[in-house]
């Protein structure tokens, strides 16, 4: 019995605030880790870059209890699952050249607030996680804020504005799952990138120029539309990203460790 206790992670849960039994919380959930074999994870450190396949991916033992990772977090996490994994063959899009689709689902499709605290909840988790490979990712004072909507306490309609590509590359790229800080010095941008998709996320929308609000205003997610967007450019650009931190990778002298079970 004594030993038993012994086990049991005890701590504050960074959610309900309650001294709870902490559990393995995943940042990115694990169903979007395509790469998912023999319970193994691709994982980017957020910091140095490195590649690691771990036994057991991207999860801090220290920040949820199982309440609210499976019962609050878990509903966020779910409708992501649904909408980003869904048929796509039954989203109606617009054609916008050749081989570019955008998606556009509208409010009866998606339930705008779970899908938009699916996302904010990816940052607020790596940003409160202590985990070396996630020291990257700190949302500041934006932190609070993120969970004040997660709660339901506040909306913030002007911040965490959320766009969503989509790969078109059916590729080992899509294995690849991140989050990095956008390259941008004038306002805090934030990029996922998981099973295929790659979702850019505002924090702060009053400090975008005019310009760039006008170019996608249309495509932030927003309570009537969920645009998923779908070009040959982003996939390009998804697939350059991707070759550059490789190439990085492989001037450091680090080897990439190959997929469980290719030789
Ligand atoms: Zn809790």
């Amino acid at each position: 019995m004594k030993e038993e206790s012994a086990k049991q992670n005890i701590g504050i849960c960074k959610f309900c605030g309650q001294e709870e039994k902490l559990i393995k919380a995943h940042i990115i959930p694990k169903n979007f880790y395509l790469a998912r074999k023999n319970d193994k994870y691709l994982c980017i450190n957020s910091k140095t870059g490195e590649y690691t396949y771990q036994q057991q991916g991207g999860y801090d033992s220290n920040i949820l209890c199982k309440d609210c990772d499976n019962h609050i977090l878990g509903e966020f996490d779910k409708e992501g699952y649904r909408v980003l994994f869904g048929d796509f063959n039954k989203y109606k899009y617009i054609q916008t050249y050749p081989q570019g689709k955008i998606y556009q689902l509208d409010s009866n499709n998606f339930d705008y607030t779970k899908l938009r605290n699916f996302f904010i909840s990816i940052l607020w988790r790596a940003s409160i996680s202590q985990l070396e490979e996630w020291t990257n990712i700190n949302l500041g004072g934006y932190e609070r804020k993120a969970f004040d909507i997660l709660i339901g306490e506040r909306e913030y309609p002007e911040l965490f504005k959320i766009l969503i590509y989509k790969n078109s590359y059916t590729e080992d790229i899509n294995e690849e799952v991140l989050i990095a800080k956008g390259k941008t010095s004038k306002y805090k941008k934030y990029i996922i990138q998981m099973a295929g998709y790659r979702i850019e996320v505002m924090v702060d929308s009053t400090r975008i120029t005019n310009k760039y609000k006008l170019q996608y205003e249309t495509y932030f997610l927003n309570p009537t539309y969920a645009h998923i967007i779908e070009t040959p450019e982003v996939s390009k650009r998804i697939k350059q990203e991707y070759n550059m931190r490789m190439r990085n990778l492989y001037e450091k002298g680090f080897v990439p460790p190959k997929p469980p079970g290719i030789n």
